[in-house]
């Protein structure tokens, strides 16, 4: 079962600490840069009212932190979970500034939402909710300055209510050229071809150009994924056409297993009137959520929540990968066994960052009047993300390190040279 709990003895911002200062440590990181980035710039907390649909007014808390923006504006998506608190704010943040910086993207790092179960509201309550959050953030995001996206339980339609409540609060001079405030857009409303896919078609990427080294392909290949939302549902349709077989799916409702594999389509059409849930699906046979981690399999895909793997399951993983779909699914004691164990973990900073690739190339079609076609798009994700495997699989090799360390001492020397060259002011 999904653990949606908070504190799983460590939280995902002591995780991603613990991240940053062995790298900090093993690339010597100047004292200065290590302070800065230790902190998050900005932290944003909102209380707003909105009127429910019975007429009585509720009053939510939103979060919005802006981790660094050495390399740019801020970036990163907007959940709407019930774990939704400053310290996973803080955490998710700094993994954005990571990720967009090994990413080659020329951004920083952010991260909010709102702490909310989106299932317990109806569509224009969430509406409303969505736009009185945008209105109190008020000038704290921009297109130049902070550019939210979708993340969990969030999606195109959300993101187009945020551009719209931007664009009708903002200056009126400014209106018509804003519709980048916001990235993860529906096609008609400025979105980019492709956007939807391209955190599932990175995660299936990595996995491919990984296999790849070892001379091996998809073909016979068991896998396994936490979490059947965007990123799970769309990483397991690629893995699948290319001869991957999805033998089982967990989420916070259900755990189904079928060894002859899972129909991912038919699975995706199962959720959607369902909000989401994976549970009831005739294709497969429900199994005890605590059976699901130790499965005989090749891959193990976590596409749902941090803190997931952990000193309570990660010894029963038998996979020879696990790819890091969601954000910080792997605690430091959960990382240290799979190590152990010899298996490779392809970081979250470079494993689910087609999203944000993908929401670079929405903002600069939006900044350029473009419209892009969807090859175009999907080629120019591969390409990047090629790249970037590349030159992490070099660090790899240098420095004989693991894939998150070598990750990491990338992006933070991309970081740390922009402060070396530009200084702090004043
Ligand atoms: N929420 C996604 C992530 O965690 C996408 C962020 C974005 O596109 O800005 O990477």
């Amino acid at each position: 079962m999904i653990n949606t709990q908070k504190i799983n003895r460590q939280s995902m911002y002591e995780t991603v600490m613990n991240q940053f200062n062995s790298t900090a440590d093993i690339i010597d990181l100047n004292p200065n840069i290590r302070k800065i980035l230790g902190i998050t710039n900005n932290e944003i907390i909102v209380h707003f009212p909105v009127k429910m649909d019975n007429g009585k007014v509720e009053v939510f808390t939103g979060y919005r932190v802006q981790h660094n923006n050495a390399l740019g504006p801020y970036k990163g998506g907007l959940r709407y979970h019930d774990t939704v608190d400053i310290d996973a704010a803080k955490a998710l943040a700094m993994w954005m500034t990571w990720k967009t910086s090994l990413a080659g993207l020329p951004y920083g790092g952010a991260k909010g939402g709102i702490k909310i179960d989106p299932r317990n509201y109806s569509d224009s309550e969430l509406e409303r909710i969505t736009r009185r959050f945008t209105y109190a953030l008020g000038e704290n995001i921009g297109p130049e300055h902070d550019i939210p996206a979708p993340d969990v339980n969030t999606n195109a339609q959300t993101m187009a209510w945020i551009a719209d409540t931007y664009m009708s609060t903002i200056s009126s001079s400014e209106r018509s050229h804003n519709q980048h405030v916001v990235t993860g857009k529906p096609i008609g409303a400025g979105g980019l071809e492709g956007r939807d896919r391209a955190t599932g078609f990175g995660v299936y990427l990595s996995i491919k150009l990984l296999l790849e080294t070892r001379n091996e392909d998809f073909k016979n290949k068991k896998f396994i994924v936490q979490g059947f939302g965007n990123v799970g549902y769309w990483a397991s349709h690629f893995i699948s056409k290319d001869g991957g077989t999805l033998i089982a799916v967990q989420d916070a409702h259900a755990s189904l297993f079928n060894e002859n594999g899972i129909d991912t389509e038919a699975l995706a059409q199962h959720c959607e009137p369902r909000k989401g849930s994976i549970k009831g699906f005739k294709g497969a046979t429900e199994i005890d959520p605590e059976d699901f981690w130790g499965l005989d399999c090749d891959i193990v895909i976590p596409a749902a929540l941090g803190n997931q793997i952990t000193q309570d399951n990660a010894f029963k993983i038998k996979a020879a990968i696990v790819a890091e779909g969601a954000n910080g699914p792997t605690n430091s004691e959960g990382e240290k066994i799979l190590l152990e164990k010899g298996i490779t973990i392809i970081p979250d900073i470079f494993c689910n960052s087609g999203g944000v690739i993908g929401s670079y190339f929405e903002w600069l079609q939006n900044r350029n009047g473009e419209l892009w076609q969807l090859e175009e798009v999907m080629e120019k994700i591969e390409k990047k993300i090629t790249q970037n495997f590349h030159k992490i699989n070099s660090e790899v090799k240098k420095r004989n390190v693991d894939w998150r360390t070598a990750a990491y001492i990338l992006a933070i020397l991309r970081i740390e040279t922009a402060y070396n060259q530009r200084g702090i002011f004043p």
